[in-house]
């Protein structure tokens, strides 16, 4: 068998998921391929088939393919069902150390829940999210990944135009999201509810006995991961309960940026108007999305008002998870490791300069010594004699590397041209982000290349 599927999501209730099939493209052929991550899921392919597979032309023995329903707020407004409009989940399969994964094509055509779209992706978002998640993961962020990026030989019309069409092969420990949960509490099938609950904790929190338990998982590992993006300035720029993935990984690479000049209220999202999603505001976000999911578990509880009064202390949690894995990162990021009084006043300091000189996020926490803060430095430098080993704590936690805007934007123009070479440099550059490196990759953009927005038009 090439790829071991064992399909427990298209086991549950129904009600769930439709069943659908990929559309056939022209001429699938394949741009990039996730060899380490397809040896970790044991799949072993030629290349005929990798092109045939993933782009949805051939469906590889043991998948069962469809698409998951779901709702969601987006940008605060309620949606009562979104589902995978242009995402076809293949099946799941079991890594190395057995821990269970799907396989889901992103721009394989059209499901019943596509709505207006059309099902597909251009190549332009197929790129960004293969290099920006791969990133994430090399950085120690859950995330999603990217296993194969198959370019499809038909045009998808965009506002720009016919862009050339792509599929990613997209790999996560599960595609569920608050907008699931949010989805079956709203139209009223608790049963589905049930499953959904039961499914999903045996899937990411296998100690979870209770709706509150999970709750509060999802709580913390949200929390966690809201801390880790603005611990490397990463902006989300689309955080609606249908990106809200309840295993805490980031998902859903849309209009998504790494800062370069740091500002706490940055916005990037071409669509995001009042800033909702802007860097400073993802843990307010990331803690409504907790308390929508609260609501959506209501309906499993006998006793509602004792429910109410319990989740919302789960969702209270939030605030303290949060800041306490805040605190403890970016004290890191200054070489701190044993904290003590006035450390945070230290690091508060240093983000207020930082902000004041619109310093480079990435590069400064890198090459502190050599910010022009001198001041500050000098206070730092005589509290960080007192740690262990300050260097190689920054080193491990500050990455030299981070995938910017603007060489995200080259590399998709070169990629569109047919130049592949910018997206190898980048990606395998990306794939060691601690490692010392000083080169255009690692520059802030110069003024004409700075990228002002980045879109949802994907
Ligand atoms: P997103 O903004 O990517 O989180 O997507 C929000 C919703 O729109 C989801 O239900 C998607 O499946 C759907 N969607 C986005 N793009 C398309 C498309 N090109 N065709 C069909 N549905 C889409
Ligand atoms: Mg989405």
């Amino acid at each position: 068998m090439t790829i071991a599927f064992d399909n427990s999501y298209a086991r549950l209730p129904h009600a769930m998921f439709a069943r659908v099939q990929p559309t056939e493209v022209p001429a699938p052929h394949v741009l990039a391929w996730n060899q380490p991550l397809a040896d970790d899921l044991k799949i072993d392919l030629q290349d005929t088939d990798k092109a045939r597979y993933f782009s949805g032309n051939a469906l590889p023995d043991g998948a069962d393919p469809i698409a998951q329903v779901y709702a969601g707020h987006q940008f605060g407004n309620w949606n009562p069902r979104l589902g995978d409009g242009r995402a076809i989940l293949l099946g799941e399969v079991l890594d190395r150390s057995g821990a269970r994964h799907d396989i889901q094509l992103k721009g394989a055509g059209r499901t019943p829940y596509s709505r207006g779209g059309d099902g597909r992706a251009w190549l332009g978002p197929v790129l960004r999210e293969y290099v920006v998640s791969e990133a994430m993961n090399a950085l120690g962020v859950p995330t999603t990944r990217a296993l194969a990026a198959v370019g499809t030989g038909a045009p998808v019309l965009r506002e720009q135009g016919p862009l050339p069409g792509a599929v990613l092969t997209r790999v996560a420990t599960s595609h569920i999201r608050v907008g699931t949960f949010q989805y079956f509490a709203s139209v009223g099938d608790t049963d589905s509810l049930r499953a959904l609950l039961e499914h999903t904790s045996a899937r990411h929190y296998p100690t979870a006995n209770s709706p509150k338990d999970f709750l509060a998982h999802v709580v913390r590992a949200q929390a966690e991961l809201v801390a880790k993006w603005l611990s490397l300035g990463f902006i989300h720029g689309v955080m609606n309960t249908d990106n809200a993935h309840v295993g805490g990984l980031t998902i859903d690479y849309g209009p998504c940026a790494f800062m370069d000049a740091f500002h706490p209220m940055q916005v990037y999202s071409s669509i995001d108007h009042t800033g909702r999603y802007a860097y400073g505001n993802q843990p307010n976000i990331a803690a409504w999305n907790c308390a929508q999911l609260a609501t959506a578990l209501l309906p499993l509880e006998a006793d509602r008002d004792a429910a109410v009064a319990t989740f919302t202390e789960v969702v209270h949690g939030f605030g303290p998870i949060f800041e306490a894995a805040y605190d403890r990162i970016f004290l890191r990021k200054i070489g701190i490791t044993t904290p003590q009084d006035g450390d945070m006043d230290l690091l508060n300091d240093l983000m207020k300069q930082m902000a004041l000189a619109e310093a480079d996020f990435t590069n400064t926490f890198r090459n502190l010594a050599q910010a022009p803060f001198p001041d500050w430095q000098a206070e730092w430098a005589a509290r960080i004699a007192k740690e262990p080993d300050p260097e190689a704590v920054m080193q491990a936690i500050n990455p030299a590397i981070i995938p910017r805007n603007h060489r995200i934007e080259q590399m998709i123009d070169a990629a569109v041209a047919g130049d592949m070479a910018p997206f190898e440099r980048l990606h395998t550059a990306l794939a060691n982000p601690f490692a010392q490196r000083d080169d255009d990759l690692t520059a802030p953009p110069r003024p004409e290349e700075v990228v002002q927005a980045t879109f949802c038009g994907t």
